[in-house]
């Protein structure tokens, strides 16, 4: 009688079929063992197991393993519970079976499926094949239905995802509904109003910090509501960053627009996610309350164009757009243009009318208004920059410290969550082959490490950047100073120094307007430091 040396085969996919009894490790195990109990002839070498991998993908570790033992002849045998163990790919398994396992001389065992390729030397090659592609369709027909399904909510403008973006959530009444929450709300119109207001990412992201506003991590977390979870999201540190503001800033569901579906496994075959063209987003206009209004999320999208210096024949961008408002009513006021004997003259008017309670009917000029703003911008660029003059003229060693010190903690705090990030990016695998995390977690998990570790190795660089400017010149305190003093040979002005430097200007009547500028509280806090140090000089 030929003897077997054979390789017990079990596979255990993380995603459908985890916690279905039937097809534990063990219970896999114990049934080949049972099966063997009646055949001397089989003896068992090995047992290979696959724990969270899909029958579709061949390049599992315990698989390519027992592959080897084949090819260096250690085992002849395979024995596994059903043929989906092996695979549920049809072509992939239908070349195992028919020609690498024959190849090797290799007898193939699937229990519940009756099949073994010594008793039946002459395999019904059809019934194999027949079998294999209902695998294959079972696993078709589970990703095209879980897909279909989510897509006819998306496409209702029902909400699908897991997590809701800060600012919102799940309506208790309605899962798929969004609902403000009060609270993160608030937080996120700041967001956008401090963008409005010329504050750079970090800026925004710094002052949340500082006034200890929790980042939407954390504020899920505390709240209980879902949120991200595993390692570095769940730090209990978790701060605020650039990235965060971004997103947030860019995100068009705080208007009343739904996106969905930006992401898709494009073929069941596939592991990873794969990003959508814009034009296959499921995009539902009006399906919750914004939170933003889509006049201030259209001009910080602009403002953020205009951050990068894209491109320089964008035209369609007036130079008060959005900064100016109705003293009369508080509502933005918009600009037209009234011909007059073949000429074009331009005005900005209030919107809301009397009707809607607005008693301010004035329209002002545009080549007033520029005459006015600018006039006064200059003014305040001069006042500026002798304040300038007055900071060089005392110790600014002083003024300084206690921003070096400030700096120095900053990078090291950064420095200690590079350190973290890369060893949960080492612990990462272990996770997987442990199943505490799907193979689409450690995809998405790594990706969000190496992506942190990437933006936390640049605000060290420039960190280290301001530091060396604080030890060689002044402070951050007075960093937008330069702002201004960009500005100071300014002719006429123009929509980037009205975005970087006018926070609002109110009009309240032909002959009266209030222009707020930007960096007003940093000039009567740097004052007030001033002031301070010169009564210690
Ligand atoms: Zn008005």
């Amino acid at each position: 009688m030929q003897k077997f040396q054979a390789a017990k085969y079990v596979r255990l996919s993380y995603a459908d079929e985890k916690d279905r009894e039937s097809n534990s490790v063990i219970n896999q195990s114990q049934l080949i063992d049972e099966f063997l109990k009646d055949k001397p002839d089989i003896e068992v070498v090995s047992e290979k197991i696959d724990d969270g991998y899909s029958g579709i993908i061949f390049d599992r570790p315990a698989f390519q393993e027992m592959m080897n033992d084949i090819s260096s002849g250690k085992i002849n045998c395979v024995i596994v519970k059903d043929l989906s163990r092996l695979g549920r790919e049809y072509i992939e398994t239908g070349r195992y079976l028919r020609r690498i396992f024959p190849a090797y001389g290799v007898r193939f065992i699937a229990i519940n499926d009756n099949i073994d390729t010594l008793k039946d030397s002459n395999t019904d090659d059809l019934t194999m094949s027949i079998k294999n592609i209902m695998n294959d369709s079972y696993c078709r027909d589970i990703s095209v239905k879980t897909r279909s399904a989510l897509e006819t909510k998306r496409n209702n403008g029902n909400y699908v995802g897991a997590c809701t973006v800060y600012g919102y959530k799940k309506d208790e009444k309605n899962k798929n509904h969004l609902v403000i929450d009060e609270y993160a709300s608030k937080i996120v119109q700041d967001i956008f109003r401090m963008k409005i207001e010329g504050i750079s990412a970090a800026r925004i992201a710094d002052e949340l910090n500082r006034m200890g506003v929790l980042s939407p991590i954390k504020y899920k977390k505390n709240k209980g509501l879902p949120h991200p979870s595993g390692g570095y999201a769940d730090k209990d540190n978790a701060k605020w960053s650039a990235t965060t503001i971004i997103r947030i800033l860019k995100d068009e569901t705080y208007t009343d627009v739904l996106l969905q579906g930006k992401q898709n496994t494009y073929n069941y075959k596939l592991k990873n996610l794969i990003n959508k063209p814009v034009s296959e987003w499921v995009r539902k206009e009006d399906t919750h309350e914004a939170i933003v209004k889509k006049h201030d999320f259209d001009l910080v999208q602009r403002i953020m164009q205009l951050d990068t210096r894209t491109s320089p024949n964008k035209t369609n961008v007036y130079l008060f757009s959005g900064i100016l408002i109705c003293g009369g009513c508080g509502n933005r006021m918009t600009r037209k243009s009234v011909p007059y004997k073949g000429k074009n003259y331009y005005y900005y008017y209030c919107p809301t009318g009397k009707k809607n309670g607005c008693n301010s009917s004035n329209m002002i000029k545009e080549s007033d208004l520029i005459d006015c703003v600018s006039e006064n911008l200059k003014a305040y660029i001069n006042s500026i920059i002798s304040f300038e003059e007055l900071v060089n003229s005392i110790n600014a060693e002083r003024i300084n410290k206690e921003l070096v010190n400030k700096l120095m903690l900053q990078i090291k705090e950064n420095e200690i969550l590079i350190e973290e990030t890369k060893k949960y990016k080492a612990g990462l695998y272990e996770n997987l082959v442990s199943k505490n995390i799907s193979k689409e977690d450690y995809t998405v998990y790594k990706k969000m490490y190496d992506d942190d570790k990437i933006r936390l190795e640049s605000a060290v660089s420039e960190l280290h950047r301001e530091l060396d400017d604080v030890m060689n010149n002044r402070g951050e305190n007075f960093k937008w100073i330069e702002h201004f003093k960009k500005y100071s040979d300014l002719k006429e002005i123009n929509r980037k120094a009205v975005i970087q430097l006018i926070r609002s200007v109110k009009v309240f009547s032909k002959n009266e307007i209030q222009i707020n500028f930007n960096y007003q509280l940093e000039y009567e806090k740097a004052l007030s430091i001033l002031t301070e140090n010169k009564a210690v000089v």
